[in-house]
């Protein structure tokens, strides 16, 4: 790749649905925030906090992913901590050359094991946003996460406490949550505990996306359709095995939010050039790429849209598809994606 195609794919207007808050965290503010509040890392040694808080070779398992999870879980520990790192990821993201990104975190998450509430983690990110959106030429919407592996009850609390912001707006950013995510590791659950809680959150008028067929074979998927009938699938990699679960994609006109780099680094695909993102695209299936965890994976956005011109043959065009399949299965308001559309796409 030759500095002049990057620095066009850099500049190209991009728009991104998955991306995980906390999976973004620059390493000069890990050093900072743990120096701050004397949290229980160490960051003497820059070379070995990079290696404790990023991944760049496949690791064993999506469990492995998580487990370094848990370490920088640790650095969202305040307000001004998570406001920062929310502003931190708008301004990243504009750099990237993104027009509308979606950020995803998970409230629960985030406080566990931490003297923080959910409001406060909430408030921090609406407030990070905020000054990200006052600075910069970039629309965000927000996604809240309930993970799998946490109790119900802590599931129930966050989701309700969610839901509260958007219905009784006790933010003037709270407009800014639209969508619920159900993510972490997949193939020791089942969908239908999380009917419920799916449920409240349409009703509040998220939308809806599930990490599913990522750490789980195509009937996993089948399952998430049939069972929480979401607006968009996280990943998703794993139902090109069955042309039918391909099929229910097409027919749902279910969006898959694809991340290559992820799915390598995770084992998913084992080489990043036998990723199905083309099957899918050719297919007819709606994609759009993604990043999920820059920081945590030492990349950008940019990043994966030279695997997809270098693996998948990607061109200015099918950039563009893409992307216009993400502005218009954005969780965000119709009117901000067709203001981003006629700005920058069209
Ligand atoms: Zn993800």
């Amino acid at each position: 790749m030759s500095t002049y195609q990057h620095s066009l794919l850099r500049k190209m207007p991009k728009v991104e649905l998955h991306r995980h808050l906390d999976g973004s965290i620059r390493q000069g503010t890990i050093v900072d925030i743990v120096k701050r509040h004397k949290l229980d890392i160490d960051v003497s040694d820059r070379a070995r906090l990079k290696k404790h808080s990023t991944i760049t070779e496949p690791m064993q398992d999506l469990a492995a992913v998580l487990n370094v999870f848990e370490t920088i879980q640790k650095v969202s520990c305040s307000y001004e901590a998570i406001k920062r790192i929310a502003f931190e990821n708008v301004e990243d993201a504009w750099m990237d050359g993104i027009k509308l990104i979606e950020l995803r975190f998970s409230p629960a998450f985030i406080a566990r094991e931490k003297d923080i509430g959910n409001d406060e983690i909430i408030e921090g990110v609406l407030d990070g946003i905020a000054q990200g959106m006052g600075k910069y030429d970039i629309q965000v919407g927000l996604i809240t996460i309930v993970s799998r592996t946490l109790d119900h009850h802590v599931n129930e609390q966050s989701t309700m406490d969610v839901i509260a912001y958007v219905e009784k707006g006790h933010h003037q950013m709270a407009d800014r949550i639209v969508g619920f995510d159900l993510a972490d590791r997949e193939n020791t659950s089942d969908p239908s505990d999380f009917g419920e809680l799916v449920e409240l959150s349409r009703q509040a008028g998220l939308g809806i996306t599930v990490h599913s067929g990522e750490d789980s074979d195509a009937s996993a998927v089948q399952r998430t359709l049939t069972l929480l009938n979401p607006d968009r699938i996280g990943h998703g990699v794993n139902a090109w095995q069955d042309g039918d679960v391909v099929e229910m994609l097409k027919e749902r006109d279910v969006l898959l939010e694809l991340c290559p780099t992820s799915n390598w680094l995770t084992q998913c695909v084992p080489v990043l050039a036998e990723h199905p993102l083309p099957d899918f695209y050719q297919a007819g299936v709606k994609v759009c790429i993604n990043s999920d965890d820059p920081q945590l994976m030492d990349i950008d956005l940019t990043h994966e849209y030279e695997i997809a011109q270098r693996y998948y043959g990607f061109t200015h065009e099918d950039f563009k598809k893409t992307n216009l399949d993400a502005l218009k299965k954005t969780f965000l308001p119709q009117e901000i994606g067709v203001h981003v559309k006629e700005k920058f796409f069209s």
